[in-house]
Parts: C-alpha cells; sequence; structure tokens
C-alpha cells in the first residue's frame, strides 16, 4: 500500500484484488476478535488492511513493557494502557473509515455481558433508531458473521469455542508457540471443536526421578522449585517433605525443621549453610554409601564445598558478611553461569533475606515461588545447578532456568504474523462462498454454505520441512466433529477420584471448573434432584450446605461409584454426563504414597477407566520400588488445566493408541497451554516470548499437527484466493 494513496485508490486496489463481491462481503462483516496480544496486533492490523471495518475487539490485558518486541501496535507510551483499546485506536489510522464500526472491550471475554446474547448480537431495529437494544451503552446492530481467537490460554478459548458452537458461529482460531502454530476453523456440526482432541497435558515427572533420579535441567530446576517451597513455603507440600515419623528419613528433614538458632542475620546464613551441606552433601553421600546409586551409571557426587574438604561454616559465614552474597539484579540478561560456589553464595544470600530479615521472616511458610521474584530466582538457579553439578547435568544461567522454571515458550513475532494472516484467509474463504450481500436495512445473512465447502482448512506452521512436498505451512483437511467430544456431541464422560474422601467443593472447583471449564454449574443426581447450582437465583444455601460434604455423603443418595451426574451449564449451553467411578488412593484424596494415584486427585477422559487398571497392573509390577519413589508429580501444579486425559479414542474408525505422556497431534497452544517438554533443549529467544521472562524451551518432543499423520488426509500446498 502506497502511503500516500488517497483511500479512493486503497479501495479500488482491495476491489481489484479481492473481486468486487468479496470486497463488498468484506466491508460488511461484522467480526469479533478474542484478544489483542501477539496475535491479535497482527490479525487486527490485517484486518483493517483488508478492509474490514467492522470489529468488536475484547482483551483484558493492559500493556507491558515486554509486550513491545512484538505487539507492534504498541509503543512504549501505551504502557499500562489496555491493548484493547490502544490497538483500536492505532489500526484506525489504517482505515479511520472504521471509527464507528470498531469497537474495544476492555474486559474479559468471560464475563457474563458476554454471554450467548452478546455473540448472537440479537438484531432489534426495523422500527426507529430509538427501540435498538442498548448493550453496554452501544447500539447493536448485526450479528457476528464470524468469530477470530487470538487468545493465548485453554480456558478462554474453550470458553469461547463453547460460545460459537451454541450460537452457531463460525470460530477461527489461532495459537502458536515458539516456531510452531496452528489456525483452525470450527462450526458446530462440521469441522471438530475446539475440545474434540484432548489438549497438551502438563508434563508429569515420576517423583522418583525428581527425588533421586534427575538426568535433564528442568528435573532439577522442579527439584528446586520444591527445595524452596519446603524451606520458605508451605513445606509440608513441598515433593521434598517427609513427615518426622516417616521410614528411612532423608537427614536433611531434622535441619530444615531445626529452623535457625536465634534471630539475624548471621543466624539465618549459620542455618543455612546447615541446610545446604545437608540437602547438598550428607544426603547425598548418605544415598551413595546406602548403594542407592549402585547400579546407576555414573554415582551422583555430593557437591565438595560443601562438604568436609570445603571451607566450612565459619568461613562461608564470613563471606556472605563480606557482602558475597551475589545479587539477581541484572542477571535476567545474562547468559553467565554461576560457579558452584556462587551458587552456594546466591543460596545463603537468599536464607540471609528471607530469614535474616525479621520482617520477611514472618512470612516464612507462606512463599510461593514465582519466577517474577528474584531472590526465589536467585534460590531456585543456585539449587538447580548445585544439584546438577552433582549429576552431572549441564548448569544453566539465570536467564535460562527462569525460562524452564516459568515453564516460558517463546514467543515469535513471525509465527504469530504468519498464524494471523493464515486466518485472514481463512476469513476470506467464508465470506467468499457467502451468499451475495443484501441491502442494509434487511437482516444481514450468514453465509448458507458450509466451512467445508467454503475450502477452509487447519493449517499448521511447523519448523522443519516434513513430508513429501516438504511444506513449512501444511493445510489439512479440516478434522471431522469426534463423536466422542462431550463439548459439540453430548457425550459423556468418566471420571474416576475417591467419592469418599472428595467433596462436592473439590469436583465443583478442581474438575468443572478448573479442568473441564465449566462456568455456570448445575449438578443434577438421579434426574431430579439439583445438589448444587450458580448463577442468578440459584440456591445459595444449598451450595454452602452441599460442598463440603464428601460425594457420598451428599443428598438423594449421595454420588457414589458409578454414579451418573447430570452437570448443566446454561452459561454455555452445555450438558454433560459424567460417570463416576470410585477409587480409593493410598494417602487420601490426592494420593500422598500412592504410586499410582493423579496429582491431582482424580482421573477424568473417555478412559479414565482403563487407565486406572492400566495403572494398578503397573503399581503391582513396581512393587518392590521404594515408597516414597512412588509418586507422579505435576511439575506445574499452577496451571490448573492439569489433566492427566489419557485417549484411546477412535476417529474415523480407526483406533488411536496414545500413551501416558505422550499426546500426539497435540494442540498448540500459547502460554499456558503447556511447558516446555524437555529442558535439555533450551533455545535463544529470538523476537520475545509470552510472559515476562526471557528464555524458553522448546518442545522438540512435540508433535504439532498431522505432520506424519496418515489419519488426517494428505498434506497440501496453501490454498492461496485467486
Ligand atoms: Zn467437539
Amino acid at each position: 500500500m502506497a502511503p500516500s494513496s488517497p483511500s479512493t485508490s486503497v479501495d479500488d486496489a482491495r476491489t481489484r484484488v479481492l473481486g468486487p463481491t468479496l470486497a463488498q462481503a468484506v466491508r460488511e462483516a461484522k467480526l469479533l476478535v478474542v484478544g489483542a496480544g501477539g496475535i491479535g496486533c497482527e490479525l487486527l492490523k490485517n484486518l483493517v488492511l483488508t478492509g474490514f471495518e467492522k470489529i468488536e475487539v475484547i482483551d483484558l490485558d493492559t500493556i507491558d513493557v515486554s509486550n513491545l518486541n512484538r505487539q507492534f501496535l504498541f509503543r512504549a507510551e501505551h504502557v499500562g494502557q489496555p491493548k484493547a483499546v490502544v490497538a483500536k485506536e492505532v489500526v484506525l489510522r489504517l482505515n479511520p473509515r472504521a471509527a464507528k464500526t470498531l469497537v474495544a472491550h476492555h474486559a474479559n471475554v468471560k464475563d457474563p455481558q458476554f454471554n450467548m446474547e452478546y455473540f448472537k448480537q440479537v438484531k432489534t431495529l426495523a422500527r426507529g433508531n430509538g427501540l435498538r437494544e442498548s448493550h453496554g451503552g452501544r447500539k447493536r446492530r448485526e450479528q457476528f458473521t464470524l468469530v477470530l481467537n487470538a487468545l493465548d490460554n485453554i480456558d478462554a478459548r474453550r470458553h469461547v469455542n463453547r460460545m460459537c458452537l451454541a450460537t452457531g458461529k463460525a470460530m477461527i482460531d489461532a495459537g502458536t508457540m515458539g516456531y510452531v502454530g496452528q489456525v483452525n476453523v470450527i462450526k458446530k456440526g462440521e469441522a471438530a471443536c475446539y475440545e474434540c482432541e484432548e489438549k497438551p497435558v502438563q508434563k508429569v515427572y515420576p517423583i522418583c526421578t525428581i527425588r533421586s533420579t534427575p538426568d535433564k535441567p528442568v528435573h532439577c530446576v522442579v527439584w528446586a522449585k520444591e527445595a524452596y517451597k519446603l524451606l520458605f513455603g508451605a513445606a509440608d507440600a513441598s515433593l521434598l517433605y517427609e513427615a518426622p515419623d516417616a521410614p528411612e528419613p532423608s537427614l536433611y528433614m531434622p535441619v530444615v525443621l531445626a529452623r535457625p538458632e536465634g534471630e539475624g542475620m548471621e543466624a539465618a546464613v549459620r542455618y543455612g549453610f546447615r541446610v545446604l551441606k545437608a540437602l547438598f552433601y550428607d544426603e547425598l553421600s548418605a544415598r551413595v554409601d546406602r548403594g542407592v546409586y549402585a547400579r546407576a551409571r555414573v554415582a551422583p557426587c555430593p557437591v565438595p564445598c560443601l562438604g568436609d574438604e570445603g571451607k566450612g561454616e565459619d568461613a562461608w559465614v564470613a563471606l556472605v558478611e563480606d557482602g558475597g552474597e551475589g545479587g539477581g539484579e541484572g542477571q535476567e540478561w545474562t547468559r553467565e553461569v554461576w560457579t558452584e560456589e556462587r551458587c552456594v553464595l546466591e543460596l545463603l544470600g537468599v536464607f540471609a533475606a528471607l530469614v535474616g530479615d525479621p520482617g520477611r521472616r514472618r512470612d516464612l511458610g507462606r512463599y510461593d515461588f514465582d519466577k517474577d521474584d528474584a531472590l526465589a530466582m536467585r534460590f531456585v538457579t543456585a539449587a538447580t545447578n548445585l544439584r546438577a553439578a552433582s549429576f552431572g547435568i549441564p548448569a544453566q544461567s539465570y536467564h535460562h532456568a527462569k525460562g524452564i522454571a516459568g515453564n516460558i515458550v517463546p514467543a515469535i513475532a513471525t509465527t504469530n504474523a504468519i498464524a494471523a494472516g493464515l486466518q485472514v484467509l481463512e476469513a476470506l474463504k467464508i465470506l467468499r462462498t457467502a451468499p451475495p450481500s443484501v441491502p442494509s436495512s434487511a437482516p444481514p445473512s450468514l453465509p448458507s454454505s458450509t466451512i467445508v465447502d467454503a475450502g477452509c482448512r487447519v493449517n499448521y506452521i511447523v519448523r522443519t520441512y516434513a513430508g513429501r512436498k516438504r511444506l513449512l505451512l501444511q493445510p489439512t483437511k479440516l478434522h471431522p466433529p469426534n463423536p466422542a467430544c462431550f463439548v459439540c456431541n453430548r457425550s459423556s464422560l468418566d471420571v474416576v477420584l475417591d467419592t469418599e474422601a472428595s467433596t462436592l467443593g473439590f469436583l465443583v472447583e478442581k474438575v468443572l471448573k478448573g479442568s473441564l471449564s465449566f462456568a455456570q454449574p448445575t449438578i443434577t443426581l438421579r434426574g431430579t434432584s439439583i445438589i448444587y447450582e450458580e448463577g442468578e437465583d440459584a440456591d445459595e444455601a444449598m451450595a454452602r450446605r452441599n460442598l463440603p460434604l464428601p460425594l457420598a455423603s451428599l443428598p438423594a443418595g449421595g454420588i457414589r461409584d458409578q454414579s451418573t451426574v447430570e452437570v448443566d451449564d446454561v452459561s454455555q449451553d452445555l450438558t454433560l454426563q459424567l460417570h463416576v467411578y470410585h477409587k480409593r488412593w493410598e494417602g487420601g484424596p490426592e494420593g500422598k504414597g500412592d504410586a499410582e494415584a493423579p496429582p491431582q486427585g482424580f482421573l477424568l477422559g473417555g478412559s479414565a477407566k482403563e487407565a486406572l487398571k492400566a495403572a494398578a497392573a503397573a503399581a503391582a509390577a513396581q512393587a518392590t520400588e521404594r515408597q516414597r519413589a512412588q509418586h507422579l508429580y505435576a511439575a506445574e501444579e499452577e496451571v490448573k488445566s492439569t489433566l492427566r486425559v489419557q485417549v484411546n479414542r477412535k476417529r474415523g474408525g480407526e483406533a488411536r493408541e496414545e500413551r501416558e505422556g505422550h499426546v500426539k497431534r497435540s494442540r498448540v497452544e500459547g502460554r499456558g497451554g503447556n511447558g516446555e517438554e524437555d529442558g535439555s533443549r533450551a533455545v535463544e529467544v529470538i523476537e520475545g516470548e509470552e510472559g515476562k521472562g526471557t528464555t524458553g524451551t522448546e518442545g522438540e518432543g512435540r508433535e504439532v499437527g498431522g505432520m506424519g499423520d496418515g489419519g488426517r488426509g494428505a498434506f497440501e500446498p496453501v490454498v492461496i484466493l485467486d
């Protein structure tokens, strides 16, 4: 586009490129864009330049300085302002004609105002302007023709997916992760919905790998975060915690629990030294002596500078007092890898700060790891590297450790731009097959043809050439809806949990909302007995009464083994038949002490029962393992979407086997989707990343999209509109 051209020339150019019919359809189409971040900025710019004028954009974020390297609508002076509002103002300069029809919402798409009515945008005009239905101070005019997702998390995507299914809107979803990405077109009954395939699950590491046999940097990072929790946070929730009466207690536990003798800096540092010596030297030496590593390829080596051959407690204390505690400032941007001695000093510095400072000491037991907390990251970086040194694993810089600890996947502006471009192409395909436009006074029509007729594709952006045609952009046919999908096909779902120990509150918060993204669930037993409801006019007293009750003790016979529970969500137009199976794991609902207990306390999915059987068989086979080496552990508990769904699903008549922890054809998510897969492959940041971190680890092990997957049809070249 020549900037000096008058707008009529731009229109002429658009008309020549798109043809008069499509150009008009573009001007008249009304779009909902959800998200104005990495993909959203590109998308809004593309849409406006393509000639779209009627756009509503929703985003709840404000602009952070770390966004500026890839969200090109934003400049330094915009930091702190709402993304949706600034994005709208900036793209208006590209097409001032959209001034009255571009609407920005600085809000969460899950807010009640964006309900099904909003998605439908019911048209109520035609009796004079004054009678138009008002919404949020704005007039409702037209239905959305299309919904375009530019979101960075699974939960919001699921919500928009459900709203689009419920209102029959076509949705064009985009997601990127580093160099890979995906653009998918979804419409009820015509193509797979966003939830037809299971999402990548959080990487789950066997606890024995974390506690005893790490062999990758990520294992050490997970261990270091657990050590931080043990020392400064909720100790008994740490993987490294052992009850005082535990069999074969580790040497570090009594030292940790002893807490410092006295107050002040020196006591804190002395305590810190004793803890570090116990963690990194004494316990490891004892394990080697006990023959724990007798069969290991290489026995671990306790950190010498903390042992008897090291300089000793007094010398370390003196070093810290001399100001040798290091400091996390400025570390973020360096690639410096600390020596072992520096690591010890960093750790002692953290003890001095958190235990030695009377103000901070009061919060001991309440610290949560936060990758943006410099003290926490200093601790985790240094502890990771001392742990890694013992096991012959490469050390990490602060920068790389933060990438692993924060599960940061780099967001790359180029990938975002490609994804946003593909979204516009898919939108044009749909509009191209729409019926000729109607006079603006008549109700606008949705395209009557299907998105399949329109030639829509699932587009995979891949990093390396693959397949016969060696394409980096791999369009595949739209996937058919999955008959087993509980969202678009009302299929049922199995859940396995301890019905005697798990409460209704657990079912509502962890299972229904946390894992299944229900917004306002109503739970009905035996067809008629409502035991829980939310939303307007809900019986709150009933909720208060029932939420703390174990499932089996609920009214109307309770939820027991083989109960079927109906879950409705009016706000999402969703009904689910949930088949409940009872299973008691050793050590309570979260199964501490049980090898096969799922970390989140339940198993969910079409084959949760099979998973349970397989788990029981595996447990029997591993009966000789030491008891404490038998948990499963979620590496990142803060991501709510943890689901160990194990799927053995039939699609297209073809049985598809998936092994636990190895999800093929996983969708690509942005931040919050999945963490790194293999911490040993850290990549340099190319153009920034989601979140505020600086590094990502690249999921080399992930199989994105349909690469090498014969079940999805042959790859085709990208369809360029003619
Ligand atoms: Zn579905």
